[in-house]
């Protein structure tokens, strides 16, 4: 090797906290309360918490390697245990809250989790579960209630360690390749896998999300994460945002369409990030009871697709610019955006809106390819079909404590994201389905995203899902569920608004009316239950 290389620094998370402490000393994290308070403190008041609580958990018996779960929601304590848990050496396992008992001790039970931070106003949806956890030796509670009951066994008030906590700390994760994070896919598709993130692929990760081709806060931003922690690691906000001294604002429990209105305006928030149905809401309330929310430069927007017209909607109706990115659990999260680029500058705003639909060019860091059944390469047109496969820094390379399996990964080191997408020559890839919700009708593919999308910006429709059902004839036939806007719907004119954009065998052969379209806990459609529901016979 050549002598007078650059220096060996590590890409560990204690440089994040030490940044923010050093930079930004006096930017805020606002915190709005469980009883409707704001809580605000400075990221150096911030720094101190994270060091305390390394003691806190090297105090409960807290090793390196160990896993330390939370269960919670959006607020300054859970950013605490983003930082403190892993600059500890430990592993910070977020818990998605809106799974089903099952699934959350399945998931415990996995990961071995030693200690669970519980927020108050969720200890019914773990307290039935916590006598038959496995490996959990403590729970640590807090945001509770005044006089608020607790049945949890073992437990400890979060405020009572920090109080014991000394401030001098020596940071644990001297090794960038230590495992920082552990976030079990939301299972739309199958049971819940764990994927491990590490201190460099997460540091490689928020580089990623700094860069302006990817979401790019800066210290000018008041940045909103409305996408819960529990998901995808609140796709690298929390991270980028200390490291450059954004001001944060956490929502807390406050996640419905009027209060979040009324902290983008009253916070000026300029970068909001959740999935559709957050801002299908947030757009339906905007409308019914206006607001001021110009202060914002980027909606983002992903975890599902952005239907086209309420982009349109956006910008039309409130000057709004939306930025559609597409990313995984297993991309820790972000893998493309849909921003314009040089060719775009003198488009009409409609050309302009069907390029922001897209999910977007990949951003440095992700490389990608789409490939047909037998593993052969595709070409990018922007009309060939195939598998999309990604690698890159922060992708993932295995799930935890299962077998790499080429249903997941190829032997030629990629992985397989189980989505079905074209790339035109320009890069931009549009996804037409995952595979396993594709339906395929004598032989031919039909894109279930492309006609709820084509459902949704129908007057009539407020939501669409679409799933395939069994057909004698065809192997598979579109069906739609939808939840009409004022509860009624004319199917032939759906039908005939359908004809205007997609092939005659692509309508749906019914139109079902359900009061709410069932969601995963990340607020997904949740297909796999509309398909239960309906081999149940209840659609
Ligand atoms: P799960 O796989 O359990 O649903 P994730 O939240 O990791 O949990 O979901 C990743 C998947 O979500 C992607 O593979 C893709 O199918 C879908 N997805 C994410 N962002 C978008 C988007 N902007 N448009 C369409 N689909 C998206």
């Amino acid at each position: 090797m050549l002598s007078g290389l650059m220096m060996d620094y590590p890409l560990t998370l204690n440089a994040i906290v030490e940044h923010a402490k050093r930079m930004s000393p006096r930017k805020t994290i606002r915190t709005k309360l469980p009883d409707g308070n704001w809580h605000e403190y400075s990221y150096a008041a911030f720094h101190r918490r994270v060091r305390r609580l390394g003691n806190a958990l090297a105090a409960l018996g807290v090793e390196p390697g160990d896993r330390v779960a939370t269960f919670a929601w959006n607020n300054y304590q859970h950013l605490e245990f983003y930082f403190g848990i892993p600059c500890a050496g430990a592993v910070v396992h977020t818990l998605n809250i809106r799974l089903s008992h099952e699934q959350l001790k399945y998931i415990i039970d996995h990961a071995e989790d030693k200690v669970i931070f519980v927020e108050g106003s969720l200890l019914p949806l773990i307290e039935p579960i916590a006598n038959q956890l496995k490996t959990v030796k403590r729970f640590v509670l807090f945001n509770l209630a005044e006089g608020q009951e607790c049945n949890l066994p073992n437990i400890s008030y979060y405020e009572d360690l920090m109080a014991a906590a000394d401030d001098d700390y020596e940071w644990r994760c001297a090794d960038e390749n230590m495992a920082l994070g552990l976030c079990y896919t939301s299972g739309t598709t199958g049971m819940p896998k764990g994927v491990l993130y590490s201190h460099r692929s997460m540091m490689l990760h928020t580089l990623g999300v700094l860069a302006a081709a990817a979401l790019g806060p800066t210290e000018m931003d008041v940045v909103l994460p409305v996408v819960p922690q529990f998901h995808a690691m609140a796709w690298g906000l929390p991270y980028a945002c200390a490291w450059v001294g954004s001001t944060i604002v956490m929502p807390g429990p406050h996640l419905q369409p009027a209060p979040l209105a009324d902290m983008i305006e009253s916070e000026r928030v300029t970068i909001a990030a959740g999935v559709p149905t957050i801002w299908n809401g947030l757009y339906h309330e905007l409308r019914r009871n206006p607001r001021d929310i110009s202060s914002i430069t980027q909606l983002v927007v992903g975890g599902s697709a952005m239907p086209r017209g309420l982009i349109e909607a956006y910008e039309r109706d409130f000057g709004v610019n939306v930025a559609h990115a597409w990313g995984m659990t297993e991309m820790s999260p972000i893998g493309s955006v849909a921003k314009l680029q040089t060719r775009h500058q003198d488009l009409d705003a409609g050309d302009c809106w069907d390029i922001k639909a897209k999910q977007g060019y990949f951003v440095p860091g992700v490389d990608a390819r789409i490939v047909d059944d037998a593993g052969n390469e595709l070409p990018w047109d922007g009309e060939t079909m195939g598998e999309l496969q990604v690698r890159g820094y922060w992708v993932a390379g295995g799930y935890y404590k299962i077998e790499r399996d080429q249903e997941h990964f190829t032997d030629d080191g990629w992985f397989r994201t189980g989505d079905v997408v074209t790339i035109d020559a320009q890069g931009y890839m549009t996804i037409t389905d995952r595979t396993k919700d594709l339906v395929k009708s004598g032989g031919e593919w039909i894109s279930s995203v492309d006609l709820e999308n084509a459902l949704i910006s129908h007057p009539d429709v407020l939501e669409a899902a679409v799933i395939a059902v069994p057909d004698e004839r065809w192997g598979e036939r579109p069906l739609a569920v939808l939840v009409p806007l004022n509860g009624e719907h004319d199917s032939q004119a759906l039908n005939a608004y359908l004809l205007e954009r997609f092939p005659k065998f692509w309508l749906p052969d019914e139109y079902v009316v359900v009061d709410e379209i069932p969601k995963t806990g990340v607020g997904k459609m949740d297909k796999k239950a509309l398909r239960q529901r309906y081999a149940d016979g209840e659609l």
